[in-house]
């Protein structure tokens, strides 16, 4: 790939305390502006510790070696890279409106006063397709579907106009038409923002729609990287050859018209 890297990852390692195994183990890559990265893999093969490493969002008795070189300056934590996790019923604060969600990461980081990050939110939730925004900013999470409450978080995560969107397993709590919709707007939302985004999924039909790049991850170690398309339709390991043969019919066709 000649693509200019936006970060360059480099025998990255992360430990948990008391873990007999490193989550992380010496994985080497490159994040590219403006692409949608999918990194797959089973469960436990440290998707989301590559990803948190990333945010700045390991815990603090986590032990990381190796290294992560930026381009520009590093992003700063919770400005610069938005979050959105798997189950938006626990990221949401249940006793906050939607609007002081989504308007805080403007307020904290782009010095917006209250009024005018709820202003800021309003937009928010037009982009990412709410109905009644202008209502929504008083309504609490418990008055929203799963679905719907996935897109305040969606909101809420790019409140601060990051870089870098990471989509930690965002659509596995969601039913099948939901999931897609999700994945759909995330892909728009990127494109319009001009972001990258980091996509972890055990999904691999739903990393076909979505990503330009895939990572393949295996019990802590990169076992493949590189363009969708390519590592798709000719895998070179027998791991994402059997994750791919498990997986995916690639006869069906794409969870995103026209996206594969
Ligand atoms: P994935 O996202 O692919 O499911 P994770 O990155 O969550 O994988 O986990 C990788 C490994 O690290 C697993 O063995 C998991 O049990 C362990 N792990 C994840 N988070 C913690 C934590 N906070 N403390 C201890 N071990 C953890």
């Amino acid at each position: 790939m000649s693509l200019l890297p936006l970060c360059t990852i480099e025998k990255l390692t992360v430990s948990y305390h008391r873990a007999t195994q490193p989550a992380l183990n010496g994985i080497s890559l490159s994040l590219f502006a403006n692409r949608r990265l999918a990194i797959i893999g089973e469960s436990g093969s440290g998707k989301s510790t590559l990803a948190r490493r990333l945010a700045g969002l390991l815990p603090r008795d986590a032990i990381s070696s190796g290294r992560i070189d930026w381009n520009s300056a590093p992003p700063r934590q919770g400005r610069d890279i938005g979050y959105v996790f798997q189950d938006p019923g626990a990221s949401l604060n249940p006793v906050l409106t939607i609007g002081e969600q989504v308007a805080e990461g403007a307020v904290r980081h782009l010095g917006l006063s209250w009024k005018q990050g709820l202003a800021h939110a309003r937009d928010l939730l037009e982009q990412v397709h709410l109905p009644h925004p202008s209502l929504l900013l008083k309504a609490y999470p418990h008055q929203l579907s799963g679905g719907q409450r996935q897109r305040v978080a969606i909101a809420a995560a790019i409140s601060a106009s990051p870089k870098i969107l990471i989509a930690d397993e965002a659509t596995s709590a969601l039913d099948t038409i939901t999931q897609a919709a999700i994945a759909s707007l995330l892909d728009s939302l990127v494109r319009e923002n001009g972001m990258t985004l980091i996509f972890i999924t055990h999904d691999i039909a739903l990393a076909s729609s979505l990503a330009d790049d895939i990572a393949v991850l295996k019990s802590g170690r990169l076992v493949e990287w590189g363009e969708a398309s390519t590592l798709l339709s000719d895998p070179t390991h027998s791991y994402t050859k059997t994750l791919i043969a498990a997986h995916l019919d690639l006869s069906t066709p794409p969870l995103i018209e026209g996206a594969r």
